[in-house]
């Protein structure tokens, strides 16, 4: 394994621990993503000594490197040449049912390897002289990475039900590196499901989103639904879920659908926000469902109550409340409009309303809206991306004569009042109005000029009117 301790920290590593008398190792995601050729951005050093030491004359002999002590954990780390190294002393780890917390006690380096989640994550290499560069695979990782299997070191029921994080961990590499999870290890996962209780909102939800940003998200999510987590904590997601039939007529499985329109949504960006707007777009289809004869399923204001439930999800989820959840909620509630508008002829005015509704968005709305078609039939497929072709070309054509994407009004409520000499009153608000939509219909230009002319001759009408203070 020499060929994979390039940097150059492993060779200094190995002779201050030869110096000093410290069992060296480096573990866990870094060995395994070197084996895997994946980037990898952190090593993790373990000593069976005092890794503060190490790390202390480590850094020294770099140049005085800054070293951040923890000495509650007995952890050190420093940053050399683009990585972060981190020291921990080999430890063995007990728990108790209600936290996720162990008891941590001094231990060796198998003890250590043992603690580790799964065999993939348990491999070890020697930076001992005796031994430099060897692998340290007590569990049988190695295999396991050629096979693409993730499976725990220990029994997989206690395991998780130790640390009920895992179980999440586990659907995230399987997904990630796209891998088998082995038989007995799901098994103990759908069976400690509830365990996810005791797992805080923001780590559950720090590991879905690698799930999010996997090549194929499908395959994480689907393996947390049949393992029975997705419901634990997502059941918004879950109720996606089945087909409803009334005199024969079924509507589609949105869980299925949300899910390829994820995936084919994923091989166009690595937005993980633009993911979760996919991941969100019906998700309020089970609650506005409803049979109407002659017409079929209906899902009337799905997209309006969805844009609500993304504020409720986000809350929950402890997922960002800022301009990220925003941009999820206007996705969701616009994310039938390109459809709308392209089953029908493509007029300029409601390619403008769709420009100045989107703004800046409107690419990624666009890219959401074309995953959204997912018929089995080919040709209807291929119509509707014919005609978001043509959607896009006259979304070019109308920002670049009347640029609405980023509307900012012409008129400004000041000019409106100096004008007609008013005092702050609705009518205001009510000639910008107007003067807007003439432009989002066409009847102006975006342009200062034409604006002005405009307030003019529609002013009489609003000024008629007694002003409301
Ligand atoms: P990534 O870098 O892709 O997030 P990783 O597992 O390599 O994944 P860390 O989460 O930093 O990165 O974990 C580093 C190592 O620590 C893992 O490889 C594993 O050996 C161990 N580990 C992390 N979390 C746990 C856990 N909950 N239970 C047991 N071992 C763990």
């Amino acid at each position: 394994m020499q060929e994979y301790l390039k940097h150059p920290v492993f060779k200094l590593l190995s002779e201050i621990a030869e110096e000093k008398g410290i069992e060296t190792y480096v573990i866990g995601g870094f060995v395994r993503d070197i084996l895997l050729h994946r980037p990898s951005k952190d090593i993790d050093i373990v000593v069976h000594g005092n890794g503060i030491a190490l790390a202390e004359a480590a850094a020294k002999r770099l140049g005085n490197l800054t070293v951040s002590v923890f000495k509650n954990f007995g952890t050190a780390m420093f940053r050399y040449k683009g990585m972060e190294i981190e020291f921990v002393g080999a430890r063995r780890e007990s728990y108790r049912a209600d936290s996720r917390k162990p008891i941590v006690e001094e231990g060796s380096i198998e003890d250590d390897q043992r603690r580790r989640d799964f065999t993939i994550n348990a491999l070890a290499i020697s930076l001992n002289r005796e031994n430099y560069g060897s692998l340290i695979d007590p569990f049988g990782g190695l295999q396991h990475l050629e096979e693409g299997l993730i499976k725990t070191p220990l029994e997989p029921g206690i395991t998780f039900s130790d640390d009920p994080l895992r179980m999440m961990r586990a659907i995230r590499f399987a997904s990630q590196l796209h891998f088998k999870i082995e038989d007995r290890t799901f098994q103990a996962i759908a069976q400690n499901k509830e365990r996810l209780r005791i797992v805080s909102k923001e780590r559950i939800i720090d590991e879905f989103n690698k799930i999010m940003l996997s090549p194929i998200p499908s395959k994480g999510i689907y393996l947390l639904d049949e393992a029975g987590l997705l419901e634990q904590f997502f059941p918004e997601l879950s109720a996606l879920k089945g087909i409803d039939t009334v005199n024969g007529i079924g509507h589609k499985d949105n869980f299925h659908h949300t899910l390829t329109v994820l995936d084919t949504l994923s091989l166009h960006t690595d937005n993980l926000w633009l993911r979760w707007a996919a991941l969100l777009h019906d998700i309020a289809k089970p609650v506005t469902k409803k049979f109407v004869q002659g017409q079929g399923w209906t899902f009337y204001g799905h997209n309006y109550i969805g844009e609500r439930m993304v504020g409720k999800i986000f809350n929950r989820l402890k997922l960002p409340q800022n301009e990220k959840m925003k941009y999820v909620q206007k996705l969701v509630n616009l994310h039938m409009r390109p459809i709308v508008l392209s089953e029908d002829i493509v007029t300029d005015s409601a390619v403008r309303r769709l420009l100045f509704d989107a703004g800046d968005d409107i690419d990624d709305l666009m890219t959401l809206a074309e995953a959204d078609i997912t018929s089995k039939n080919e040709e209807k497929v291929k119509r509707f991306l014919q005609n978001f072709r043509i959607v896009r070309q006259k979304l070019k054509e109308v920002e670049e004569k009347d640029s609405v994407r980023n509307f900012q009004p012409p008129i400004s409520g000041e000019e409106i009042i100096a004008t007609f000499n008013l005092p702050p009153c609705r009518t205001i608000g009510d000639i910008k109005n107007a003067i807007k939509e003439a432009i989002l219909d066409g009847v102006i230009s975006n342009n200062y000029e034409e604006a002005r002319e405009y307030m003019f001759r529609i002013a009489p009408q609003f000024l008629e009117k007694k002003p409301e203070q």
